[in-house]
């Protein structure tokens, strides 16, 4: 009899915590699209996707299932943020919080020569995923021969992080 009483204090307090965790994810309303690979794997609805630890609740990180480089990891927005030429002056907190998420996965997966990564977005219409994502690629030393053209900088279809921040300053800085 005992046992059975005690056990039933921790399974409240789990369900307790599963809803509220539901609560909060369900609670903005806006942001989800169940169509959406990125919003699902950010919901945890996509077990075959396994999330590397990320300091920021609101991003989600894994890796890339076609990697490019020997790390090649996808930082991504919990809610649904459209691509890279969507975005406005107040998303480059967004921007450069993705980027600290990317060198910090680097540097947790023993790389640390931040001087040979690649981060950036592809330009669309160059993008198979229209939810915002960050690719973060390294060695850049090392990249094969399509992933050099795939991930080419100043090219039509992809913008480094540092160029996107540049433009998003300077876009919204002249209207
Ligand atoms: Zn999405
Ligand atoms: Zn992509």
């Amino acid at each position: 009899m005992a046992g059975g009483e005690a056990a039933a204090p921790e399974d409240a307090q789990a369900a307790a915590d599963a809803g509220a965790a539901e609560g909060e994810a369900g609670g903005g309303g806006s942001g989800y699209d169940n169509k959406c690979v990125f919003c699902r794997i950010g919901r945890r609805e996509e077990p075959g996707t396994a999330l590397l630890p990320c300091q920021h609740e609101d991003l989600v990180c894994f890796r890339d299932i076609r990697p490019g480089a020997p790390h090649h990891y996808l930082v991504v927005p919990v809610e649904h943020v459209g691509n890279c030429k969507t975005l406005k002056r107040e998303h480059i907190p967004l921007v450069k919080k993705m980027m600290e998420v990317g060198k910090t996965i680097l540097q947790r997966n023993n790389f640390t020569d931040l001087n040979d990564i690649r981060m950036g977005f592809h330009w669309p219409p160059f993008c198979s995923i229209s939810h915002l994502h960050l690719h973060v690629l390294a060695p850049a030393s090392q990249l094969g021969f399509l992933s050099r053209l795939i991930y080419r900088i100043n090219s039509y279809w992809f913008i480094t992080a540092e160029q996107l921040i540049e433009r998003l300053q300077t876009e919204n800085a002249a209207s």
